[in-house]
């Protein structure tokens, strides 16, 4: 059987990224444009018109924001899950903060989906092995699924021994199942190949390998994307240049490269992809 992939997409502004935190103050959020709408309607155009669907990881502070936008992500058939209120590191948070975060989200996103937000993403996939206490906070406040894990050694994020399928983490107040980003297994290591970055900035061969990997193997592939980064025209803000390179490269090539990949491959929602098999 073919499998079916996951497509997910952090839902945030251009000005939320964590490589601008040190230069934007979130009290000032409020002064920037609104460009979400430009990133996501091509993609919700790009997963319609395949028949696909996903899981929209989202702000909270933006779906206050902006109420109208998860009423669209329900009404097209997508899964809504929490990606923080603040768009925060959960390791810089730390637990009581983080907690306070988690509900704020979820709060705001049940009221306005109708449904129960049960799954989680964290900012810049700061879940590590430096926050142990981020699996139970999110079992007792009574998610089922985390996504924040990166089964690689990188700089700034990344569990490299963690499992590349997904798992089950065990605690007191129950069982988080986690869904690992994906990476290519190439030259006896693990690489990010999941999308965001690696996806724009380096050859569009690495996602596609990497799918086709976990296809062959009948495994099914985790692929995340930010609206900004399909959005060629919003406003160039006044970083220093390393920041400017990582952020604005590629923005103009990424529509092409989603639309081939929605192309050659199925893709579903977290809901869609790894529950209704299990209740199935
Ligand atoms: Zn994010």
């Amino acid at each position: 059987m073919t499998a079916t992939h996951v497509f997910s997409v952090d839902v945030e502004e251009y000005f939320h990224v964590q490589a601008f935190e040190p230069y934007i103050d979130a009290q000032t959020w409020e002064s920037f444009p609104s460009r979400v709408d430009v990133g996501l309607d091509l993609l919700l155009d790009a997963l319609a018109a395949g028949h696909h669907r996903g899981t929209f990881f989202v702000v909270g502070w933006l779906a206050e924001r902006r109420p109208h936008m998860i009423r669209r992500l329900i009404d097209a058939g997508h899964e809504v899950a929490s990606h923080g209120y603040w768009h925060r590191r959960v390791d810089v948070l730390g637990p009581h903060q983080f907690r306070e975060d988690l509900r704020r989200s979820r709060a705001i996103l049940e009221q306005l989906a109708g449904t129960a937000i049960t799954g989680f993403r964290a900012p810049s996939f700061s879940i590590n092995a430096h926050t142990p206490w981020a699996f139970e906070i999110l079992a007792e406040e009574g998610f089922q699924y985390d996504s924040s894990v990166f089964p690689a050694r990188r700089p700034s994020f990344g569990i490299p021994e963690s499992a590349v399928m997904p798992y089950d983490v065990p605690s007191a107040s129950g069982v988080i199942r986690e869904f690992p980003l994906t990476t290519l297994r190439w030259l006896g290591a693990r690489w990010p190949a999941a999308g965001g970055n690696y996806w724009r900035q380096l050859p569009a061969a690495l996602v596609e390998a990497a799918v086709a990997q976990h296809e062959r193997e009948g495994h099914s592939a985790m692929i995340y994307v930010h609206p900004w980064e399909l959005d060629a025209g919003q406003p160039r803000l006044d970083v220093p240049g390393i920041v400017k390179l990582r952020h604005y490269r590629g923005l103009a090539r990424m529509e092409g490269r989603i639309r081939r990949l929605l192309s050659h491959h199925r893709f579903g929602s977290i809901r869609d992809v790894h529950f209704a098999a299990r209740a199935a």
